[in-house]
């Protein structure tokens, strides 16, 4: 008898240079307001890192899905490349207009139109439907969950149930308060933290199910096993987990567009050196992701997360 194939993602969030600038309280803590605004205009994480993407899955043969921040749009660049992802088939999903790190905790009126007017936005870009959502900094609330349904989406994938990342989230949040610099980003509260790892159906308070996809971690450790950490482990550290990864059954390897920037080359401000993920080389980096792709092709089958999504049944 033949193993049931086990499952897999690739998913990748869109986030533009200004929202790492966000993160680290660049823009908040410095009087030089022109290069912040210029910033939030750079479409590098497009121009760059998602063409880069889109190499690496044609290259892999998967199917990805790309979480987008609605107005990026705005920028015609970002408009083109938009256009590519989906002539190759990849699946677009929101991850909300602006990208509010406090999206959770917002009031209900701004939350909606945080979501619908991202969902439609994404759908005239598109011309498709828009299934998915992914919140900002992975944080959620009842009140959130209720407004990625109302919005019309089916799923949802921001659970990330891995309590080392969160702790240090956690942590980085503390130190930079501590020294007078808020970051923009907001912890997520501990009981998520040891959450199910596998997809599953979340029945909302009123009755409505939303489909939950949440972020890969290792079985056991629950250590993380997203891009950035793929980043920082290198290709010795994937030699080790290698062959934990291809028995887990559900791994939806989430990545982000700067993870396929070269600091250098592509000229990215030195402030964000800051992201551990920007002191690696490009040309280190992407022999790493072409070998975890290629890998997670082996093992799994790599579909996107829409498709998982359409059979909750199935889990
Ligand atoms: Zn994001």
């Amino acid at each position: 008898m033949t193993e049931p194939r086990r499952r897999a993602a690739v998913n990748v969030d869109v986030d533009g240079l200004y929202l790492y600038d966000r993160i680290h309280g660049h823009a908040r803590s410095s009087g030089n307001t022109a290069e912040f605004s210029a910033a939030a205009h750079d479409p590098t994480a497009w121009t760059k890192g998602v063409t880069r993407f889109l190499d690496l899955f044609a290259r892999c043969d998967v199917t990805g899905t790309f979480f987008v921040v609605a107005q990026d749009l705005a920028h015609p660049e970002v408009r083109a490349v938009l256009a590519e992802c989906v002539a190759a088939g990849h699946e677009i999903a929101s991850h909300s207009l602006t990208h509010p790190y406090t999206l959770s905790r917002l009031p209900d009126a701004a939350m909606a139109a945080e979501l619908s007017n991202a969902r439609k936005q994404l759908q005239d870009a598109t011309g498709q439907s828009v299934s998915g959502f992914r919140a900002p900094g992975y944080v959620l609330s009842d009140a959130l969950l209720r407004a990625i349904a109302d919005a019309g989406h089916t799923y949802d994938s921001s659970r990330f149930p891995c309590p080392p990342y969160q702790l240090a989230k956690a942590a980085v949040i503390g130190l930079y308060r501590a020294h007078g610099r808020p970051s923009g980003s907001i912890p997520e509260w501990p009981n998520v933290w040891f959450g199910k790892r596998t997809p599953y159906v979340d029945r909302l308070a009123d009755g409505r199910a939303l489909v939950e996809l949440p972020i890969a971690t290792l079985p056991g450790t629950r250590l993380p096993y997203i891009g950035t950490s793929l980043i920082a482990i290198g290709a010795l550290g994937y030699d080790a987990i290698a062959p934990l990864l291809a028995r887990t059954d559900w791994l939806n390897f989430e990545c982000h567009a700067i993870d396929l920037t070269d600091h250098v080359a592509d000229g990215i401000p030195a402030r964000l050196a800051v992201q551990p993920d920007q002191r690696v080389p490009l040309a280190k980096k992407w022999p790493l992701f072409v070998r975890a792709l290629e890998s997670l092709a082996r093992h799994h089958e790599v579909r996107t997360l829409g498709h998982w999504a359409e059979s909750p049944d199935r889990f």
